[in-house]
């Protein structure tokens, strides 16, 4: 694989990735769902997920949309909280975006991402600051078209991609959730991390590192939330 080519393979990587950090991260997500939630986050991500690979392993899909659309499909059958149909169809609507193409380069990989997002507003009805994924994910988006927009390379964009769901992530914890399980708690949402925004900072960091080279990151590990002793490689 030439660098820079997202292909196949290459969404497989970022698919294995993002199922092994979910893993790893699996109590942190169902700890900060317990504060604002009811306590599954980490356990719907993981089984999803897990389910995802497995999937991926039996039905070697063959494309970019084939390996997004069967993650996609995976995820809203096989998770029955809210993530489930909203992380199902962010990589359902990547999938269709990306078309019969067989190779995605970061442009194209760019706008897929922003596909999903719209999915996942069209589908929760998401606003900015309403203490979902939203709030980490459209940075991130926003942030890696911005890049690639003033032609930066992917690695780099990729990175400023992480910066800003990094910060996205961290900026749910003093907003008030108006939306999901946490909006039932009004005020006391206030000063906890929203457990999706985390879950898809892995999802952005696990992109940079297996679509790009990770170079861009300069090599540190980052925390996936104040609770969390572990870093991420
Ligand atoms: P459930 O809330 O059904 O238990 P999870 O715990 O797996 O599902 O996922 C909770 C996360 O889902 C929240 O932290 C939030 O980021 C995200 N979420 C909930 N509702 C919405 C919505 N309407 N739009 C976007 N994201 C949402
Ligand atoms: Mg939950």
């Amino acid at each position: 694989m030439s660098v820079g080519a997202i292909d196949a393979e290459a969404l497989g990587r970022w698919v294995r990735a993002f199922a092994a950090e979910v893993s790893r991260h699996k109590e942190v997500l169902t700890q900060l769902d317990s504060a604002i939630g009811d306590a599954d986050h980490g356990a719907n991500m993981d089984r999803g997920m897990a389910a995802a690979v497995a999937a991926i392993d039996l039905e070697s899909p063959a494309g970019p949309r084939a390996v997004l659309t069967t993650v996609g499909l995976t995820l809203v059958s096989a998770v029955g909280g809210a993530s489930g149909p909203l992380y199902g169809t962010l990589f359902l609507r990547m999938g269709a975006a990306v078309g019969e193409a067989e190779v995605l380069d970061g442009p194209g990989f760019s706008r897929a991402l922003e596909a999903g997002l719209a999915g996942v507003v069209a589908r929760g009805k998401a606003e900015p600051g309403d203490k979902t994924m939203y709030d980490a994910l459209a940075p991130a988006c926003a942030a890696l078209a911005a890049a690639f927009a003033e032609g930066v390379d992917l690695d780099d964009a990729l990175a400023a991609a992480v910066g800003a769901a990094d910060a996205g992530r961290d900026a749910t914890i003093p907003m008030l959730a108006r939306k999901g399980r946490a909006s039932y708690l009004g005020e006391r949402s206030i000063g906890h991390q929203d457990p999706g925004a985390t879950s898809i900072a892995l999802l952005v960091r696990t992109a940079a590192l297996t679509l790009g080279t990770g170079s861009g990151l300069g090599g540190a590990g980052a925390r996936v939330c104040v609770e969390d002793a572990g870093t991420l490689a």
